[in-house]
């Protein structure tokens, strides 16, 4: 399997609930390499931006009124099959329908608040960590 980057977020409810230790403990201990973190607040601008592909959803207004409501932290993981394993980590987009254990299920409060995003393909990886990340802040070459 391919050594992949995926782009999580954990997001401003994560943050509120101060559960950012314990969630990348979670992300940690299922293998996965932190490549880059930061704490930001996203714009109605950027949160938008980030969510641009649901735009005419019914639910577009909420999700960047919610993305832009308080700080997130927008992190870097690389593994192998990271894309697929990490969706995997977080359970189903609703809570309600999340697996046990999965970081949604175990956290989260509904469907629109739900604590953390993850990359959906390999190449929407790339351009979502593009969007949070320049190429310079991608250091950590772990070297092991
Ligand atoms: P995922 O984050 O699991 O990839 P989607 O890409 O479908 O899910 O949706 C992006 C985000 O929009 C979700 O994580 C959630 O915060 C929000 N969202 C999705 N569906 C709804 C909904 N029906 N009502 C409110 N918010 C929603
Ligand atoms: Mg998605």
């Amino acid at each position: 399997m391919a050594v992949e980057r995926t782009l999580a977020i954990l997001k401003p409810d994560c943050v509120k609930k101060n559960l950012i230790g314990k969630v990348t403990a979670q992300i940690q201990e299922a293998g996965f390499k932190v490549v880059a973190m930061r704490m930001t607040r996203l714009t109605k601008e950027t949160a938008g931006g980030f969510y641009e592909v649901h735009k005419e959803r019914p639910f577009f207004g909420e999700l960047v009124e919610f993305m832009s409501s308080g700080p997130c932290v927008p992190i870097v993981l690389e593994k192998e099959n990271a894309v697929a394993d990490f969706r995997k980590l977080i359970g189903a987009t609703n809570p309600a329908n999340a697996d046990a254990g999965t970081v949604r299920k175990l956290y989260a409060d509904s469907v629109g608040e739900n604590i953390v995003h993850g990359s959906d393909s390999v190449e929407n990886a790339k351009i979502e960590i593009n969007y949070h990340f320049a190429s310079s802040d991608l250091v950590a070459n772990y070297g092991f």
